[in-house]
């Protein structure tokens, strides 16, 4: 068995690192020391562990997808729920672990980018509870897109800002939250939302996610006395997939496959799919596959998703790629619409978007396979933010 994709200084493989100007590079610095020390401090950890419990409401359930699967009639599909989280998503692990961190660095400013604006809303939660000033960036398109999520931010107490360049959306987000956080680091705190971005967010975010990957590989050795054969995650930054996935590493008899969005086809120019059809190259300071054209700027990407529309992806994830050790497929909009439908029709479950992707796949391999089988899906989030969505799509 392969070793871990990590290779210290913020290398996974030949991807990530941090590619930032010196003015960055010392708050970088300030974060990754204060990551290293409080990751293995017991208070710290302590604390965590009981917001995660009393506040977030974890250890959320794996559900049985009974009737999803006896229609299908192949593979059994069990559900690990990250939407029955407080904020609807797997983003509050996150959020959770960076502000508290944050505090104990001293900052009092939280800034972040949203694209969903689900990791917007985590972010205001937690430092509505912590009584911390919140800026959120988010591009004028998705704030129309989630006009509701907008809302909620504004409720919880956080200032979101529109990113009016380029596209309008995630990538127009960072790039605004980046100069932002230039411009403040003295007394700001940037709470990235995915496994993206420059050292050590990546390691960090997989850090604090990978908390879905072993609550889900014990609960399945508890409920059913063995590891699940596939694992599936939809892939947009890759924070929910690396946090499910990373504990399962060294499990070589489970296949892991992410879902990535082929929008409205791989073949259209309207998609995000960055590991399927990416080349390697820089986006917002590390090394990843990325959608991006001959000058190396990012290509404008689509996906029904709002919270999977990024031009790039977390290293980790590449790395992966490059070592066999996951595969990635797509899933177009109109299949990911097709999942939302029939899960929440079968199980009375509304998945995000999102989440969709990976229950796409889930429905279209799980008759191929026999019933012994067992596939994983984490369901990343709650589809309450996307019914207005839909009901738009369906008329
Ligand atoms: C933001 C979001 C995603 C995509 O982000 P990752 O970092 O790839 O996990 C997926 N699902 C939901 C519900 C989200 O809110």
């Amino acid at each position: 068995m392969k070793t871990q994709a990590y290779t210290g200084n913020g290398n996974f493989g030949i991807f990530g690192g941090r590619y930032v100007p010196k003015v960055l590079e010392k708050s970088l610095n300030e974060v990754e020391k204060a990551f290293k020390h409080f990751n293995n401090d017991p208070e710290f950890l302590k604390e965590l562990q009981s917001l995660q419990k009393d506040y977030v409401g974890r250890s959320n359930p794996l559900t049985y997808a009974k009737n999803l699967s006896e229609a299908l009639g192949g593979a059994r599909i069990y559900l690990k729920r990250e939407d029955l989280n407080h904020t609807g998503a797997h983003k509050i692990n996150n959020c959770i672990g960076q502000v508290l961190l944050a505090k104990r660095m001293g900052k009092t400013r939280i800034i972040a980018e949203t694209g969903a604006g689900q990791h917007g809303v985590a972010t205001a939660t937690v430092c509505a509870l912590f009584g911390l000033s919140c800026t959120i960036y988010m591009g004028s398109e998705d704030m129309e897109r989630q006009r509701l999520n907008v809302f909620r931010m504004e409720l919880l107490g956080a200032e979101v800002v529109p990113a009016t360049l380029g596209r309008k959306t995630l990538k127009d987000a960072v790039d605004a939250a980046l100069n932002d956080y230039i411009q403040y680091s003295e007394s700001t705190y940037y709470l990235l939302g995915s496994a993206v971005g420059p050292h050590p967010y990546p390691l960090m975010v997989r850090t604090f996610q990978s908390i879905i990957g072993e609550e889900a590989r014990a609960q399945m050795l508890e409920k059913v006395g063995r590891l699940p054969d596939y694992l599936v995650a939809c892939v947009g930054g890759g924070s929910n997939a690396i946090g499910m996935f990373h504990p399962f590493y060294e499990d070589s008899s489970v296949k892991i496959i992410g879902v990535e969005p082929a929008g409205k086809g791989l073949d259209t120019g309207e998609h995000a799919a960055s590991l399927t059809l990416g080349k390697k190259g820089l986006i917002h300071g590390f090394k990843c596959y990325t959608l991006q054209d001959e000058n190396g700027d990012p290509l404008p990407v689509h996906s029904i998703a709002a919270g999977l529309d990024y031009p790039g992806v977390g290293p980790e994830h590449c790395a992966y790629k490059d070592s066999g050790r996951a595969t990635y497929e797509s899933v177009t909009d109109e299949e990911a619409l097709d999942a939302f439908l029939t899960l929440s029709k079968s199980e009375g479950i509304i998945p995000a978007l999102e989440s969709a992707h990976a229950v796409a796949y889930a429905i279209k391999q799980a008759p191929k396979l026999s019933k012994d089988k067992i596939i994983l899906v984490n369901l990343s989030g709650r589809g309450d933010k996307d019914v207005q969505q839909v009901q738009k799509m369906l008329v």
